[in-house]
């Protein structure tokens, strides 16, 4: 067993997840409705080791809530599976942005992404993943395939639903997203001339994708053993792929926050405005958590605050064995 002493792990996460439970702090994402309503006292955590050893804490853990952010990583590795490391890399840059997550700032000298966990860089990802479809899909067609992988990651047992009200919320209110994409298109062109609402439409569908928490640990835990569900056993993505994905999570999973993370948690870890927070600790466990608040970066609250208290009683941190 990759985690011996499961029971005590167990018992040690318990406790960090109810000394987290009484932070307040931070609030909900309010610039559509259905996050601003979400109950900002839920709280769930769900471990999945690489070896399937499983736990849930807090009641939350089967509430559906939307990826948001959490889906960019493996919208990005599709499309990386795919396409190979040269196409990506022609159109996503893997440099952190030091910017905010919705910046309309491209690279200056090549016009690409930073990164496909900014908001540039992932419509590029859901843009690339369209273009290779006939012009004639729709776009919930190719969000289906990209739930179908979810589907696959989180070990075929666990739902994984769509949120129409999201959907519908996050494209009234897409202007930003609208300006990102007019400005790719304006400035280095998109993929094959994909078409531009298509390219919308798949990012912003694979941000309604509804998962719980539970589902999101194993979907954290096949990316911790290199692509392979340790439910099922297959193989959802070749371990090249989760090696690159993760290395760029590592630096830009966490919003601005993403740097601070890197050194006091030092795991790779994808967090999104819903609340939702996936963390992977390489070759041992994935684990997902989930509560609304967000502090000013745009990272869960009592999601970061669990973080920090599992690297300081165990030895996870990538460098921790320097
Ligand atoms: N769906 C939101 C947007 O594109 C944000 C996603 C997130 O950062 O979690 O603006």
């Amino acid at each position: 067993l990759v985690i011996p002493n499961w029971k005590t792990f167990v018992t040690d996460m318990k406790y960090h997840f109810q000394q987290v439970e009484p932070l307040q702090d931070g609030a909900n994402a309010s610039y559509i409705p259905v996050l601003q309503q979400a109950d900002p006292e839920q709280w769930a955590l769900s471990i999945c080791s690489i070896d399937g050893q499983r736990v849930s804490l807090g009641e939350a853990h089967l509430v559906p809530h939307t990826l948001q952010s959490v889906s960019k990583p493996v919208t990005y590795a599709m499309a990386l599976h795919r396409e190979g490391e040269a196409f990506m890399e022609e159109w996503i840059d893997v440099e952190p942005a030091g910017r905010p997550f919705n910046t309309q700032d491209l690279d200056p000298d090549t016009q690409r992404p930073f990164n496909a966990s900014i908001n540039s860089g992932a419509i590029m990802a859901a843009g690339i993943l369209a273009s290779g479809f006939s012009s004639s899909v729709n776009w919930k067609h190719i969000v289906d395939q990209v739930r179908k992988t979810w589907y696959e990651l989180c070990g075929n047992d666990l739902d994984i639903g769509f949120s129409d009200v999201t959907f519908e919320s996050e494209k009234e209110t897409a202007y930003n997203n609208f300006a990102i994409a007019y400005n790719l298109k304006g400035r280095k062109g998109l993929p094959r001339n994909v078409d531009l609402h298509t390219m919308l439409d798949v990012y912003l569908g694979c941000c309604s994708i509804e998962i719980t928490t539970e589902a999101l640990s194993v979907a954290a835990a096949t990316l911790a053993n290199g692509g392979i569900c340790p439910i099922t056993g297959k193989e959802v993505f070749p371990a090249s792929v989760v090696r690159t994905v993760l290395s760029e999570i590592m630096m830009c999973g966490m919003y601005n926050q993403a740097g601070h993370f890197a050194v006091e948690v030092g795991l790779p870890a994808k967090s999104g405005v819903s609340g939702a927070l996936m963390v992977i600790v390489p070759n041992v466990f994935g684990f997902a958590t989930f509560s609304p608040r967000l502090n000013s970066k745009g990272n869960s609250v009592r999601g970061v605050a669990f973080c920090r208290r599992l690297v300081d009683s165990y030895r996870v941190h990538v460098f921790e064995t320097l």
